[in-house]
């Protein structure tokens, strides 16, 4: 079922999962789907978006996400917060934000300064609202098979590997990494595909035979490359979460994910690049929650994004 156009042949490229198409098709279908809700209803999906301090990079992210939600169609609030703002204030903040009709999606960028307690903010964020999904009733639901707001970057790592595969079902699948943010609510997600599911980390034995068990093999670490063409089932539909930024021998610095790509592509079914995989489906797939959130808050029926 999983060997495909390469079928793990030497020489021969796996296929490439183009993310940033996938997801530029999930933004048109949110973007039709708002100006539905807009016309029928006069409703326009609102996202709030709360930054604390001025990390570059969250900077960007933020930024990002604004120029997306407002290329959609909905609206954007952006709150860029001083370093130093104490928990106190950014609860009162989130307290407003729960209670303002005209935003449906709450996202709280993290990292958070040391101040702060990041699972007192999250679960601060009304459950309806809780966009990144991240908030303990959210987690609840999806574990125990409920309907829910679900991550973000798992739910796009499903989009890719179900576009890859078609049905998982049966499949086993391995994961590496079991952060809240992606490994385990991946893991839930590909338990609801009934695939058989396997999530190691950094204490797991033999890591690379470990992996090469996955038909899907999805790798959340953060560490530049790690996994070698050698770990991979020949024909496996590889989905590689991480970015790292390495030095090329031009001095430039360019990303890489978890995958050493080149290696991965000769015996893989289907892989993701980085960049252009899973990256640019995280924002889709928030965009996505967001018209959800606003769907079920009114009352209507959501649209089903895949
Ligand atoms: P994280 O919270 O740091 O978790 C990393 C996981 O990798 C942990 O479970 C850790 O195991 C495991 N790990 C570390 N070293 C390992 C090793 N040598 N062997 C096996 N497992 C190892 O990271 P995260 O937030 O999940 O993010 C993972 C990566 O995905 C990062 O590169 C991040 O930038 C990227 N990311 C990308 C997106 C996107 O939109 N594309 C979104 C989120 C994250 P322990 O639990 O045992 O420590």
């Amino acid at each position: 079922m999983f060997v495909n156009d390469s079928g793990g042949g030497v020489g021969v490229s796996a296929r490439i999962i183009d993310g940033k198409a996938i997801a530029a098709e999930i933004r048109a279908h949110v973007a039709a789907e708002v100006a539905t809700l807009r016309g029928a209803h006069g409703l326009v999906p609102g996202l709030a978006v709360v930054l604390v301090g001025d990390d570059p990079a969250s900077r960007i992210y933020v930024r990002n996400k604004g120029r997306r939600s407002a290329q959609v169609g909905m609206r954007a609030f952006d709150h860029i917060l001083d370093a130093a703002t104490r928990q106190a204030d950014l609860l009162a903040l989130i307290d407003r934000l729960n209670g303002d009709g005209s935003v449906h999606g709450i996202l709280v960028q993290l990292p958070l300064p040391p101040q702060i307690d990041p699972p007192t903010v999250i679960n601060a964020v009304d459950p309806r609202k809780d966009v990144d999904g991240f908030n303990v009733v959210n987690v609840g639901r999806l574990v125990t098979g409920q309907e829910s707001l679900v991550p973000c970057t798992p739910a796009g790592c499903m989009i890719l590997a179900k576009r890859a595969v078609g049905a998982l079902e049966g499949a086993e699948a391995v994961i590496v990494g079991r952060s809240n943010i992606v490994g385990k609510p991946l893991a839930q997600l590909l338990l609801r595909e009934n695939c058989t599911v396997t999530i190691a980390h950094s204490r797991t034995r033999d890591l690379a035979s470990v992996c090469r068990r996955g038909d899907i093999l999805v790798a959340a670490v953060g560490r530049a490359q790690m996994i070698r063409g050698d770990w991979i089932k020949p024909g496996a539909c590889v989905i590689d979460v991480g970015i790292s930024r390495v030095a090329g021998p031009d001095g430039k610095t360019r990303l890489v994910g978890d995958v050493a790509f080149e290696e991965a592509r000769a015996v893989a079914g289907a892989i993701t690049p980085v960049p252009g995989g899973v990256g640019p489906m995280t924002i889709a797939l928030l965009l996505a929650n967001t018209l959800k959130a606003a769907c079920a808050i009114a009352g209507l029926k959501s649209p089903e994004i895949s």
